[in-house]
């Protein structure tokens, strides 16, 4: 028997970023969206503020990490995405941040792509944004960066290597995701393709929220501070990072 998906394809799927940690950062997008929902599936990273926009009806589903550390595979992810939407429902597919930065978005996109399910694709602030914002640290500035980089602390899919002697431009700000076990390991790639020890870093653990913390060093005392940090933190590397003293605002609010 053939299955003619179009037309049971009733469904529709929000792929939602819901920002960095505080709650207020939500777009109305993506207020709107989760307030009509009948089925959110969310990340460990999304606040309890915003899940609770939902209806009272709505199903919610948790697929982040449980406390066994263990994650929910990809596939048993983007499957569930398929069945709810072809069960005609409107799901929300809500993640930390924005969806197509670390996010794994486009990969659930292409999965209701083959099965013909719409989507849409509301963005949220990423985490570096967010966190160097609360941070008082500019991602460029005109006498210190001219580039901003995003770049995975992690392991890449494939053995495929960051170029770290593009990475190494000083005249660039780095933010490193998912990168504080990997601190090691960045602060001496980058020492090797000619950054200063002297280069400015910060680790910002928490950004956005109330227990946002900034530690500061240079980029040689990097491995150290991030033995201080806690997970989720973004590693930021720049001379821009010198400006936090001056401009940091969050902390006195
Ligand atoms: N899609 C997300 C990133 C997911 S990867 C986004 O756009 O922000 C998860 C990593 O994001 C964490 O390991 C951490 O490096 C970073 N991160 C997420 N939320 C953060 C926060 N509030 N403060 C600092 N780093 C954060």
């Amino acid at each position: 028997m053939t299955i003619n998906l179009t037309s049971l394809n009733h469904g529709f799927v929000s792929l939602v970023g819901a920002g960095p940690g505080d709650p207020d950062l939500l777009t109305v997008k993506g207020y709107r969206v989760i307030e009509q929902a009948d089925v959110v599936v969310y990340d460990r990273l999304v606040s309890a503020e915003i899940l609770a926009l939902a209806s009272n009806k709505a199903e919610m589903i948790y697929v982040g990490k449980k406390l066994d550390f263990h994650c929910v595979p990809q596939e048993q992810i983007n499957q569930l995405l398929v069945d709810k939407a072809l069960q005609g429902k409107r799901v929300v597919r809500l993640k930390g941040g924005d969806s197509f930065i670390f996010g794994r978005g486009g990969e659930e996109l292409e999965t209701l792509a083959e099965y013909n399910i719409r989507f849409e694709v509301v963005p949220g602030i990423t985490a570096a944004a967010g966190a160097t914002a609360y941070a008082g640290i500019p991602l460029t500035h005109r006498d210190h960066a001219q580039a901003v980089q995003f770049i995975t602390g992690h392991v890449q899919k494939d053995g495929k290597e960051i170029d770290w002697s593009a990475a190494a431009q000083s005249n660039s700000t780095l933010v490193f995701y998912m990168g504080l076990k990997q601190s090691g390991y960045i602060a001496d790639k980058l020492l090797t393709h000619g950054l200063s020890q002297e280069m400015p870093c910060a680790i910002i653990e928490n950004g956005t929220r109330r227990e946002q913390k900034v530690y500061r060093g240079n980029l040689v005392d990097l491995p150290n501070l991030a033995k201080r940090a806690q997970s989720p933190a973004l590693i930021v590397v720049g001379s821009v990072v010198s400006l936090h003293e001056k401009l940091d605002w969050f902390k006195s609010c």
